[in-house]
């Protein structure tokens, strides 16, 4: 394991062999810290951090979170959670498990080293949102029983604990409602909308738009977002979130599927698909609360991300991988 000391800190990422993780565990080294890095590898792999692991202060380990783990780390991130629909619906009651039980188990940790410990919550939170955009005092419209419950009343719950925690032991916490984040490093077949629509452009198939495709969803590189999460982390200990993380930019799915067609060159037609259940209608952070606290903003607009996406997309393709 990574050693401590005082010059460089050690963080624990759960999931961070997963898309957002594996590029925080790379801006972690980067800045000069060590990198303990956690993940069953249920949707992650260990492609993403391939390129790390023969740096000595990083250390992969393969654990599931809803058991409880004994290390020695100077604050944690808590990532672990499939987070695509067709991921965490496949096996829903792990799904609730990872978020609350491994909430549990990292909380605990955190308690026991008495160190700072960052929540990856979600938009999801708000459910099909009946304000708009969302604020972080809305309390959100969700489904406690439908399909999408597991992982946002998992979420859910597992902020309550967070702020449970904070409040009874007086742990420092940090609470990121991430909205909708892409970039290199997804998982091609997960089923979210920006890797179904290049796929699909890139293998010259037709695009498919869920219901009428007018839905709304507001979409942030993930540079940006990892670069929100360590801002929130290093943010004065009175910082506990809940706080937005997001790119204010909101886009219909009929605009996305267009920007994907002009971005990859191809001559994909759009078709209708049924929309799944519980689909949020639109979705936008207000993310005023992160510019003032953080002084974060987004800076990569959507046109500009989906290059090295496609880019990373077109690479798996040629190389077979996808
Ligand atoms: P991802 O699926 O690529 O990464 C999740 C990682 O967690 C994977 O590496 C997976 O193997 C690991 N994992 C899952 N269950 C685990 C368990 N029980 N024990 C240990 N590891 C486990 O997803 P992502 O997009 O990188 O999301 C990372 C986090 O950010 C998740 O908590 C997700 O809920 C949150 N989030 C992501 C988005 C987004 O748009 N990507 C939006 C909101 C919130
Ligand atoms: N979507 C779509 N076509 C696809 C995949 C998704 O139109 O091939 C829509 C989906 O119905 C939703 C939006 O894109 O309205 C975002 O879906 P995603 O699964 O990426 O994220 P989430 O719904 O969790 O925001």
């Amino acid at each position: 394991m990574p050693t401590r000391n005082h010059f460089r800190k050690t963080y624990l990422v759960t999931g961070g062999a997963g898309f957002i993780g594996s590029h925080l565990c790379d801006r972690l080294i980067g800045a000069g810290h060590a990198v303990l890095c956690v993940d069953n590898y249920l949707t992650g792999s260990r492609d993403n951090i391939a390129h790390l692991l023969d740096d000595p202060h990083f250390e992969a380990m393969r654990h599931d979170v809803t058991f409880p783990l004994f290390v020695e780390v100077d604050g944690i991130f808590n990532l672990a959670c499939p987070a695509s629909p067709v991921h965490y619906q496949r096996d829903p009651v792990q799904t609730t498990k990872t978020s609350v039980h491994g909430a549990i188990n990292m909380l605990g940790l955190a308690k026991r080293l008495n160190v700072p410990i960052l929540q990856a919550s979600t938009s999801e939170v708000y459910g099909d949102p009946e304000i708009h955009p969302q604020t972080e005092d809305y309390w959100g419209h969700v489904n406690p029983i439908g399909t999408r419950a597991c992982y946002d009343e998992g979420k859910r719950c597992a902020e309550t604990l967070f702020f449970d925690y904070h409040r009874e032991h007086n742990l420092e916490i940090k609470v990121a409602r991430i909205f909708n984040t892409y970039g290199p490093r997804m998982h091609p077949n997960d089923g979210r909308v920006v890797s179904n629509f290049i796929m699909q452009a890139l293998r010259g198939e037709d695009i498919t738009l869920y219901g009428d495709g007018e839905q709304t969803r507001s979409f942030c590189y993930v540079d940006d977002l990892v670069e929100g999460l360590i801002r929130l982390m290093d943010a004065d200990a009175s910082v506990t979130g809940p706080v937005n993380l997001g790119n204010p930019g909101e886009f219909t799915m009929r605009e996305l599927a267009g920007a994907v067609i002009k971005a990859t060159g191809a001559t994909s037609q759009m078709i209708h698909a049924p929309l799944p259940a519980d689909d949020p209608r639109q979705r936008r952070p207000d993310i005023s609360l992160a510019q003032h606290t953080l002084d974060w903003t987004p800076t990569v607009p959507l046109v500009d991300g989906l290059q090295p996406t496609v880019g990373y997309f077109r690479g798996l393709v040629e190389r077979g991988l996808s």
